[in-house]
């Protein structure tokens, strides 16, 4: 097969091998966690232990971690009426959240409420607290960090606005861990989302973190499990796989992120240096540094990505979608951003082994790949 570079981090990330070491561990693990004998013990502490490094990633108590099948279960178990109590009247969410939040978990539809973002993609803080001011005991569901342009939340002061109003605040936090720093407290969050595939755990396991004695209502109920919270024979080889990466995570983030800075640099120059009208989302305000979210007038996404694919190269046009099409991105228009560029639009998302060979084969095969793209896109024979 001829050399390939992955730039779809944000998608999925590269499994850690200390994820992979503790999911053969525990492939071996003979035993239900619920059962009392030496067997069922043991695997009980292997799902245990992953709950404490899951939990350090984030400064939580381990208690206040519920493993779920990963974060779309994560989010749709949070944004509930029935999450803290008095139950919650409205959900406010912004419009550049994933769509396992957009769609407003188990509210109905008319309670739920979007939030405006400016032109880079940050919310609204005036029409939040605006919006937030007509309901009773609102919900507010505000990412951390966007998954298609890497842009950073003003979390700091979303958090006593929605605290203020008598507010709870849910974060979706899937895409910080390793490149950001993601603790609960200094977040000022009622409740955290994590997906382990995200930071080098396995695809399939993901965790809703509270803080403190926060209320919640079990989306899938059955045997007790996570404490009564979720049902069902848990995941362990996805769970320690989780636990580790975590723990990788909080160990390496500091390191990896800078690395990962100064590599996105690099693309981000030679990219202008080839292309000067390229356009990077949300390139002003604070971004992860994994993160280029790019368009340049006259190149359409869905001929780019294929051309990248056929040279070797994973990049994408944003989210990943299941129906494996490329889409326009929902984030994008949003922001308010031109149609012509946001079907121009192509993610590239660096992870912790991208290396600057890597990032010298990308420019190169832009380098390539731009006149043929600018012809196609004028209609004339490339
Ligand atoms: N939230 C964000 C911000 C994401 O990027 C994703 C994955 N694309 C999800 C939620 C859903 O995660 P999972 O694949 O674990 O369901």
């Amino acid at each position: 097969m001829t050399q390939r570079a992955y730039f779809d981090w944000n998608a999925n990330a590269l499994l850690r091998p200390q994820a992979r070491a503790a999911m053969e561990v525990a492939l071996d693990a003979v035993g239900n966690a619920s059962s009392v004998h030496a067997e069922g013990r043991s695997v009980r502490a292997l799902i245990e232990k992953a709950r404490a490094q899951v939990a350090a990633l984030v400064g939580a108590a381990p208690k206040d971690v519920t493993f779920t099948s990963g974060a779309t279960e994560a989010n749709t178990f949070a944004l509930t009426p029935l999450i803290g109590a008095p139950p919650r009247d409205r959900l406010f969410v912004s419009a550049v959240e994933h769509p396992s939040v957009l769609c407003g978990g188990r509210f109905s539809k008319d309670k739920v409420e979007e939030l405006p973002v400016d032109d880079d993609g940050v919310v609204d803080l005036a029409a939040l607290a605006k919006a937030i001011a007509r309901a009773d005991r609102p919900l507010v569901s505000v990412m951390l960090a966007n998954n298609e342009t890497g842009v950073v939340q003003p979390l700091a002061r979303v958090a006593p606005i929605v605290h203020a109003a008598g507010g709870l605040l849910h974060v979706d936090a899937v895409q910080a861990p390793g490149r950001m720093a993601c603790r609960i407290d200094e977040l000022d969050a009622d409740f955290v989302t994590l997906s382990a595939h995200k930071i080098g755990g396995p695809q399939g396991a993901g965790a809703l973190i509270r803080r403190g004695d926060r209320q919640l209502d079990p989306l899938v109920k059955g045997g007790g499990q996570e404490r009564g919270l979720r049902g069902g024979t848990e995941n362990i080889a996805a769970i320690a796989g989780f636990g580790a990466a975590a723990e990788a995570c909080a160990t390496f983030w500091r390191e990896e992120a800078s690395r990962m800075a100064s590599l996105r640099d690099r693309l981000e120059a030679g990219l202008h240096a080839v292309t000067p009208d390229a356009i990077i989302f949300g390139a002003r305000v604070t971004r992860l540094p994994n993160t280029t979210f790019f368009a340049v007038p006259g190149v359409k996404a869905e001929t780019a990505i294929i051309a990248f694919d056929l040279n070797g190269i994973a990049v994408s046009s944003g989210a990943a979608c299941s129906s494996g099409k490329v889409q326009p991105s929902t984030v994008l228009k949003a922001m308010g951003v031109a149609e012509d560029l946001v079907r121009g639009a192509v993610r590239v998302s660096l992870g912790h082994s991208t290396t600057e060979a890597e990032i010298d084969m990308f420019l190169q095969t832009w380098k390539l790949l731009l006149g043929p793209l600018l012809r196609e896109r004028r209609g004339l024979a490339a």
